[in-house]
């Protein structure tokens, strides 16, 4: 199993490339997709492939949703692009934002602020809160608490935030600004003889210990995913939101929560915070928020900053922040058909009863010799590959067993996301029965060819 790049041999694609969002090169071989359908991806030589990742968790309505074509290919005829600069604005963008304020009930959102996607969304965040706590006359009040194993972007400010190693060596982050706490791992993380509730309040102890330690005068949020995604799928343990909402309310410390890949029914429920019971003083959104059809991201506002934030803006100035692209009409009116189509088609409820199917099917395979956990809810699922059923027996890196089973799987025509040993999975919402159980059929063949190749 030492040399992968060697054994896949396959159309000469490597899993192992280097991080290369971004950059693109036909030196590195990569798989080039040139067009999809429902659930499915295909390359450029034809072959097939199920989306089990439905892009980067986003394509939630499927890769050829005929609604969200004619809605771009509409508002492209009508008005391609106006800006929302100045009070000045259009109508697709002023109809999403009310959209979004209704569809959100966890807690009552006062305004709505678009970006181009979920990283702008959390940058903006932390603009939005600086000026809030500059308009209180509270300019001190200046940091943010976010945990290990976080995904909230790439820019420098969401890449502080974010509690991935990978994303602050080299670059010099996080910002100094930025303060990380436990990440909710209970199977990895939790004490011997130590049950869900006491591990979640041993973590709100902590962050209470942090906030009393750094001055909680000088704290100004706590940002969390609802499930941590990229971090390796992780759901919250029992009680965990209730008891970290107790402790940031106490110090008066605002709650964000980074919905990019939970909201729009990815749970069953329309958003994360609607799961766990959450009540943000902020949210921010992309991804699903389009179907990823077009780019856009945004962020709710709770109607107790946005009034300070209006009502101060003669003593401080306007909220100098905004975008070329914010609120762009075509990616606006995307996002609207496709809320129309979640709300039409009901898709949380849609989520519910589909995935049990997804999740036990997933389980089936929980005795494998080389799995150590699967974790997730709802149509989003994660596999961790460690030796012994262990969270401490990691396999060696260089043995790549999570590349392994990517390269498996893409072998025989299912895209996963490989990390290190973690696999993560999260399917369009429209995924059908019979397609769940080909990603099961996938992944139990690819699951076997791996264990095999790591006995060798
Ligand atoms: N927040 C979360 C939870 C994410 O998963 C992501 C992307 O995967 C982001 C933020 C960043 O979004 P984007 O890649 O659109 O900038």
């Amino acid at each position: 199993a030492n040399d992968i790049k060697e054994e896949q041999g396959f159309k000469g694609h490597d899993m192992l490339a280097p991080f290369t969002a971004g950059w693109q090169s036909n030196d590195l071989h990569p798989l080039v997709i040139a067009r999809s359908e429902g659930s499915y991806v295909y390359d450029i030589n034809g072959k097939k492939y199920l989306d089990s990742l439905a892009g980067l968790w986003c394509t939630a309505l499927g890769g050829s949703e005929p609604r969200l074509i004619a809605a771009a290919v509409e508002q492209l005829n009508t008005l391609p692009f106006y800006h929302s600069f100045w009070n000045r604005t259009t109508k697709p963008s002023l109809d999403l934002a009310k959209e979004l304020l209704e569809v959100f009930t966890a807690k009552k959102m006062g305004k709505v602020f678009f970006t181009n996607s979920g990283s702008e969304a959390n940058d903006s965040q932390v603009k939005l809160v600086w000026y809030y706590n500059n308009a209180l006359g509270r300019p001190n009040k200046k940091k943010f608490i976010a945990r290990t194993k976080s995904y909230h972007g790439s820019t420098l400010i969401s890449a502080s935030l974010s509690g991935l190693p990978a994303l602050h060596q080299k670059f010099d982050l996080p910002a100094p600004f930025v303060l990380h706490t436990d990440c909710p791992h209970y199977w990895r993380f939790h004490l011997p003889g130590e049950t869900e509730e006491e591990f979640s309040t041993r973590l709100a102890n902590n962050l209470e210990n942090l906030i009393i330690k750094e001055g909680p005068e000088t704290i100004a949020a706590f940002i969390a995913e609802p499930v941590m995604g990229a971090g390796g799928v992780i759901p919250p343990p029992k009680t965990y939101f209730e008891k970290i909402q107790a402790v940031v309310k106490k110090y008066d410390i605002l709650f964000i929560a980074d919905e990019v890949i939970c909201a729009f029914g990815r749970l069953g429920t329309m958003f994360g915070c609607d799961k766990y019971n959450i009540q943000p003083d902020l949210v921010s959104v992309a991804k699903a928020l389009s179907s990823a059809y077009m780019p856009i991201g945004a962020v709710l506002v709770s109607p107790e900053i946005s009034d300070v934030i209006y009502s101060q803006s003669n003593k401080l100035g306007t909220f100098s922040h905004g975008f070329t692209y914010s609120g762009h009409p075509v990616a606006c009116a995307v996002a609207l058909e496709t809320l129309k189509i979640y709300k039409e088609r009901n898709i949380p409820e849609q989520v519910v009863r589909i995935s049990p199917r997804f999740q036990n099917g997933i389980r089936t395979f929980s005795d494998s010799p080389i799995i150590g956990e699967i974790r997730g809810t709802g149509l989003i699922l994660g596999t961790e590959f460690t030796d012994n059923k262990s969270p401490n027996d990691l396999f060696p890196p260089q043995w790549g067993v999570g590349a392994i089973f990517g390269s498996e799987c893409e072998k025989r025509g299912m895209l996963v996301r490989v990390a290190g040993d973690n696999i993560m999975m999260s399917p369009p919402f429209i995924i059908s029965p019979e397609e769940v159980d080909e990603l099961i059929s996938i992944y139990g063949e690819a699951l076997k060819a791996t264990e095999e190749r790591v006995k060798e």
